[in-house]
């Protein structure tokens, strides 16, 4: 954990909290886990312990945060008002603000008187990929937290959360590079066992004759809750096969556990077709964005998969 990260944490703990901070990180998905823990720590009164009631209303809805997705001025008029009220349930009221680096200047500028002198007891948090995706008048009013990937990932995290080599270079890739989702993948026993699983069926895709695909739909659709990571395991597995039927270099397949599975495939199957397998899924992820049957996207993609096995096939 980098140090501007534990102080940020520590600050929560210790309700010792300024006024403003902004969280930069290129992976979204990261600062809002942090801003969660970040929440949990202020709002617990057991350190962010995770289990107790105020904990759970962080991540479910809790009366005294506010979340909203880079705001327009109108809004942000709204927030100001509700941070000039009491908080309802402690002492803590947070706004956390995602996508802050796309609000406009006029919505920026509204936020600077307050985010210079926030009511007592609020916390405003700016969620942005780029420090300078804000303004420079914004970003002197925050502490900034930079929360960045390790320089050399997989070495890294081989020590730092005692992995073998095999492991590292698979954590490395599904956290980004940042320690602190690589550990916490590795501790979720649910996501690496589905992650196996979706790599057995991928595996199998590209091979079974007349394989039927419900199984795999079945297992995607038991696993919606991490959709979006499982599609790019798939990805990366296809990836691992072009880049070791290009390069023959077995240090760049990130799957390190499936390298025979990988070795073979790069042999049986043009680059034609599997860069179409992962352009099928690239497509699909864009659905998922939106109100979807799941389980017929789903079934759409593993159809079309199969569809360029067939026609690229090598005899
Ligand atoms: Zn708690």
């Amino acid at each position: 954990m980098t140090t501007n990260v534990q102080r940020l944490l520590e600050s929560a703990q210790n309700k010792k909290i300024l006024g403003a901070y902004l969280l930069v990180c290129s992976r979204p998905d990261v600062t809002e886990r942090l801003t969660n823990d970040f929440l949990m720590r202020l709002f617990c009164s057991n350190g962010g312990c995770g289990k107790c009631t105020s904990c759970r209303k962080v991540t479910e809805g809790h009366v005294d945060i506010l979340r909203i997705c880079a705001p327009k001025v109108a809004e942000l008029r709204e927030t100001l008002a509700y941070v000039a009220e009491k908080p309802y349930e402690g002492v803590y009221k947070a706004v956390v603000i995602s996508a802050a680096d796309d609000m406009t200047p006029a919505a920026a500028n509204s936020l600077l008187k307050t985010l210079e002198e926030p009511p007592t007891g609020v916390v405003f948090i700016l969620e942005v990929r780029s420090v300078f995706g804000v303004l420079p008048t914004v970003a002197s009013r925050c502490a900034i937290v930079i929360i960045a990937p390790e320089p050399n990932a997989r070495q890294a995290i081989a020590k730092a959360l005692n992995a073998d080599a095999a492991q590292a270079a698979i954590l490395a890739d599904l956290s980004g590079g940042y320690l602190d989702e690589a550990r916490r993948i590795k501790a979720d026993t649910v996501f690496l066992s589905r992650r196996d699983d979706v790599l057995s069926q991928t595996h199998k895709l590209l091979y079974a004759k007349g394989m039927a695909i419900s199984a795999f739909a079945d297992l995607l659709e038991n696993s919606k809750d991490s959709i979006k990571e499982l599609l790019c395991v798939m990805q990366t597995y296809l990836r691992d096969v072009l880049i070791y039927q290009k390069t023959r270099n077995v240090w760049l397949v990130v799957n390190q556990d499936r390298l025979s599975d990988i070795r073979k495939a790069a042999d049986d199957f043009t680059s034609g077709t599997i860069s179409n397998m992962i352009k099928v899924i690239l497509e699909t992820e864009k659905w998922f964005f939106v109100a979807v049957n799941f389980r017929l996207t789903v079934e759409k993609m593993l159809f079309c998969m199969l569809e360029e096995k067939y026609r690229w096939k090598k005899s």
